[in-house]
């Protein structure tokens, strides 16, 4: 293909500094707070949440922010989904319904418990689950649909929860992306199912290193997630025995005292991501075949930028060249391939040479290209994703607007 920007002699960058971003200080508001709340933890010489109390307050905090009865603390973002696929308990081969444009942590929890993945497709102006789609794939065995909040924008979850409500089937919310995300009828991202869940690795809105929540209203089902994150393990009634199969996914009183300390600093870094990208959403609407994502209840964990790649004269992957040349990294497609494609799913590597539990199923799901052609679309071609930051000043915005504008320039003629 001749690209009119395919040489490095054409264009002069326009970044020569990195901008702000969630793997080092630069774009993560570490300071103080979590050292004064570390050294707490250390001095007290209690680092189990079993023993101390920091694990136990982070979950109340958590919960009264959100203004919802439980919250339960989990090793990460992937155990937190771990945990609430244990709390619905499926039979082995039940169904859950989910997205494969998605972080791997969505997924896998589901086959660790047995049950089967299903994909449905995705809005093409979005990337979230499609409420039609999801409910042309509800079948008998379907337990559970799990809802991504991607990129921090608000899934149909009032849609989604009136599915799984006519079926007798509990909504899931991923949220890991979507910190203080609000749907469009106005609830906070991950109140609306049964269970929501939350992520504090290094990249999310706010962190602890690793670290998952999950929140709830329904006592049982909080319940059996906190078992299920500590052997099953009872310890309210002073017995040492185990209910149920569960494991050791606890949080450590390090991690729940730095995220205690983040939880304060999340309104603002919340509004800082949002009013920096609706400066960026002007630039990207107003440029041939680019649309920026939905600014309503978008928390921005990422930037995303949806493509129509005759329209813009290139797609994802050819406009992310050009703006390497103009000194900015961008994720074309954020996923190499969808999630039903990797092998853990495509190739039912699981437990041994089985397969289980995707091979113990009369009704494999289809996992071939081509089985959510709208994921596929926005992965191979329609999706640039811009890393986004709490930290991004004007002129950081000032040259990610600059720098779209001269590869639109560029390529859409
Ligand atoms: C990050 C993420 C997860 C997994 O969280 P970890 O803390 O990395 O295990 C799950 N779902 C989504 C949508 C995520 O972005």
């Amino acid at each position: 293909m001749t690209n009119p920007a395919g040489s490095a002699t054409d264009l002069h960058p326009i970044r020569t500094k990195p901008l702000p971003g969630v793997g080092d200080a630069a774009g993560r508001r570490l300071g103080a707070e979590e050292i004064a709340a570390l050294t707490r933890v250390i001095s007290s010489g209690q680092l189990n949440s079993t023993v101390g109390n920091e694990t136990r307050t982070f979950e109340a905090a958590f919960a009264d922010y959100y203004d919802i009865p439980y919250a339960v603390t989990a090793t990460s973002g992937t155990a937190a989904i771990h945990l609430a696929v244990a709390a619905v308990d499926p039979e082995p081969g039940d169904e859950i319904i989910t997205t494969g444009l998605s972080d791997a942590g969505t997924v896998l929890p589901i086959l660790a418990q047995n049950a089967i993945p299903v994909f449905a497709d995705v809005d093409p102006r979005t990337g979230n689950l499609d409420p039609d789609a999801v409910q042309a794939k509800i079948t008998d065995r379907t337990r559970a649909i799990i809802a991504v909040h991607l990129f921090g924008i608000p899934a149909p979850v009032a849609e989604l929860r009136a599915i799984a409500d006519r079926h007798g089937i509990v909504l899931i919310e991923d949220c890991a992306q979507a910190y203080l995300t609000r749907t469009a009828e106005g609830a906070l991202a991950g109140t609306v199912g049964q269970l929501g869940c939350f992520s504090l690795q290094q990249s999310k809105h706010i962190t602890a290193g690793d670290g998952g929540i999950v929140i709830s209203a329904d006592e049982a089902l909080a319940r059996r997630a906190r078992l299920f994150a500590d052997k099953g393990w009872p310890r309210d009634t002073g017995e040492r025995t185990h209910l149920f199969l569960g494991l050791n996914y606890r949080m450590t009183e390090l991690q729940a005292a730095v995220a205690g300390a983040q939880l304060g600093k999340l309104a603002g870094v919340v509004a800082d991501r949002r009013r920096q990208a609706i400066r960026l959403t002007e630039t990207v609407d107003a440029l041939p075949g680019l649309s920026a994502a939905p600014v309503d209840g978008n928390s921005y964990w990422q930037f995303p930028i949806y493509l129509d790649p005759e329209q813009a004269g290139g797609d994802a992957a050819e406009y992310a060249a050009v703006l390497r040349q103009l000194g900015i990294g961008t994720n074309p497609g954020y996923l190499d391939r969808p999630l039903y494609r990797t092998p853990a799913l495509a190739d039912a590597i699981t437990y041994g040479s089985s397969g289980y539990p995707l091979t113990a199923v009369d009704h494999r799901p289809d996992y071939s290209v081509g089985s959510c052609p709208q994921t596929e679309e926005l992965i191979n071609h329609r999706l640039l994703v811009v890393m986004w930051n709490e930290n991004y000043t004007d002129a950081d915005v000032d040259d990610l607007a600059l720098a779209l504008r001269t590869a639109s320039d560029l390529l859409a003629r």
